[in-house]
C-alpha cells in the first residue's frame, strides 16, 4: 500500500540539473549504495544543534558539557539501534573503512582471516597483515556457509581467527547469510565481524539477533553524511590492543619516564581508540539517522522499498539487452542496490548518457569489489582498467557495470524515469 508506504523525505527533491538536450530537469538522486542523500530529519536536528556545539570531553563551559553530554547520547542511541550487548563497546569512527582498518589493527598477533573474495574492498583488504584466507565465490547462500565451515574446518583450531562479511551486496545487493555464517564461525570458536555499510541502511540490525561480534557501517550511506562512521562489539581485543591512533583523548595519564622516555596508560573504554578531537556532529547526525528510521518503522520502510526494487527489476527484466548482475539468482533476496551490462553498450557511456539526458545519477564501474564483478561479468583480469573506467567500444564484451540504488525517500518518479530512459 503505497499511501502507508509514504517515503522519509530527504534534501535535494527540488535540485534542478541542466540537460544536453536543453532545459533542466529535477536530479534524481539513484546512487544511494555510494551516498545516500540526507534526512531532512537529521539536517534540521543538526541546523537546531549547530550553535550551540563545542569541544567534547574537554571544555569546563556549558556548550562543551552539552556536546559530550549529545555525543555520549548519540553512542548510546546507536548502541540501541544495533540491539548491542550491555558489555559491547561503540567507537565512532570515520566510516566503514575506518571501522574496519582499526579492528584489523586489534586483532591477536596470531589471528587468522577468513573472507570471500566477493566483499567490497573496505572487508577484502584491511586484513593483509594477518594470516588471510579468501573463500572463493558462493552461487547460493547455502554454499556460503559450507565454503565458511570447510575452511574453519582446516584451520588450526587453538589460534584466535576473525570471519568478515558483508551483509547486503554493494553489487547485488543480495543479502548474506548473516547468522548461519555467525553460527558456523562461532561453532568452529571462530569470531565474526559483518560489514553492514549496505545492510544498516535497507534493514535493521541487531548484533544480538544475528550473534555477530562486531558490527561496523557509514554514516553517509545512513541518510547522516558528516564523515562518521560506527564499529561495535565486543570490548576484549578492543580494549588489549594498542590505540587505533596516538594522542590526547586516548591516553588517561601519560608521565615522563626517569630514563627520558614517556609511558602512556590508556583509556580502556571507546575512547582509546578516538583520540583527538571527535567528530560530534557526525555522531549527532548517525544517531539522528538511527532515531528517524526506527521511528518510521523497518515494516513501512522495507516494504516500499521492495515495491521499489521489484518495479525495476520487473522494468529492466522487459529490455532484453539488459542483463542484471546476480550471485545467488532471481529468487534471492535483496535490497534496492542493482547492477546491470547492456548489450552493445560501454556501461560508463551508458551512465554518462543516463545522467546528461535524463537528469539520472548512478554509478559505473567495478564498485570497488573487482573480484566480484569480474566474476559476474566472466571477464578476465588481464583486460580490465585499474579503477573500473576500461574502454571497451559499443558492441564489446562489457568490462564494468552499472548500479542503480535507492532508498528512503525515493519517489516512483525517479525509479519510472530510470526504467524508460533505460529502455
Ligand atoms: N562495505 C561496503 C559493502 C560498501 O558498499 C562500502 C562503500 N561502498 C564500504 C564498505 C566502504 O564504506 P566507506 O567508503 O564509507 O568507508
Amino acid at each position: 500500500d503505497r499511501s502507508v508506504c509514504a517515503p522519509l523525505p530527504v534534501l535535494g527533491r527540488d535540485v534542478a540539473v541542466p540537460l544536453v538536450t536543453g532545459g533542466e530537469v529535477t536530479y534524481a538522486a539513484l546512487d544511494y549504495a555510494a551516498s545516500a542523500p540526507a534526512l531532512q530529519r537529521v539536517w534540521d536536528d543538526v541546523a537546531a544543534y549547530a550553535p550551540y556545539y563545542g569541544s567534547v570531553h574537554r571544555g569546563a563551559g556549558y556548550l562543551s558539557q552539552l556536546s559530550t553530554d549529545l555525543f555520549e547520547n548519540a553512542r548510546r542511541t546507536v548502541a540501541a539501534f544495533l540491539d548491542c550487548r550491555p558489555e559491547d563497546q561503540l567507537v565512532f569512527t570515520r566510516s566503514t573503512t575506518d571501522s574496519l582498518n582499526l579492528l584489523a589493527r586489534a586483532l591477536p598477533a596470531d589471528c587468522q582471516v577468513f573472507v570471500f573474495e566477493t566483499e567490497h574492498h573496505a572487508s577484502l583488504l584491511p586484513w593483509q597483515d594477518h594470516r588471510v584466507t579468501y573463500l572463493d565465490a558462493p552461487r547460493t547462500p547455502r554454499q556460503a556457509v559450507e565454503t565458511l565451515e570447510r575452511a574453519l574446518a582446516d584451520r588450526d583450531p587453538h589460534g584466535p581467527a576473525l570471519v568478515c562479511v558483508t551483509g547486503a551486496s554493494n553489487v547485488t545487493g543480495e543479502l548474506w547469510p548473516v547468522r548461519e555464517l555467525a553460527a558456523a564461525a562461532h561453532a568452529h570458536g571462530a569470531r565474526i565481524v559483518l560489514d553492514a555499510a549496505q545492510l544498516a541502511p535497507h534493514h535493521p540490525v541487531s548484533l544480538r539477533d544475528l550473534d555477530v561480534d562486531w558490527v561496523a557501517f557509514s554514516g553517509h550511506k545512513l541518510y547522516a553524511p558528516f564523515g562518521s562512521g560506527v564499529l561495535a562489539g565486543r570490548a576484549d581485543w578492543l580494549r588489549a590492543a594498542e590505540p587505533y591512533l596516538a594522542g590526547g583523548g586516548a591516553s588517561r595519564k601519560v608521565t615522563r619516564r626517569e630514563d627520558g622516555g614517556v609511558d602512556v596508560e590508556w583509556h580502556e573504554s571507546a575512547a582509546r581508540h578516538e583520540a583527538g578531537s571527535p567528530n560530534v556532529i557526525g555522531a549527532y547526525a548517525i544517531a539522528s539517522a538511527c532515531k528517524a528510521l526506527t521511528e518510521a518503522g523497518w515494516d513501512t520502510l522495507v516494504a516500499r522499498e521492495q515495491h521499489l526494487v521489484e518495479t525495476v527489476r520487473a522494468g529492466l527484466a522487459r529490455i532484453p539487452e539488459v542483463r542484471v548482475l546476480s550471485l545467488f539468482g532471481d529468487d534471492a533476496p535483496r535490497v534496492g542496490v542493482i547492477s546491470f551490462v547492456v548489450d552493445g553498450w560501454n556501461s560508463s557511456h551508458f551512465a554518462a548518457a543516463l545522467s546528461a539526458e535524463y537528469g539520472i545519477g548512478v554509478r559505473d564501474g567495478l564498485f570497488c569489489a573487482h573480484p566480484l564483478v569480474r566474476t559476474l561479468l566472466g571477464t578476465d583480469p588481464q583486460t580490465q582498467g585499474e579503477c573500473g573506467a576500461p574502454e571497451a567500444a559499443p558492441g564489446e564484451k562489457s568490462l564494468n557495470a552499472i548500479r542503480v540504488s535507492f532508498g528512503a525517500g525515493t519517489p516512483d518518479e525517479h525509479v519510472e524515469r530510470f526504467i524508460g530512459a533505460v529502455r
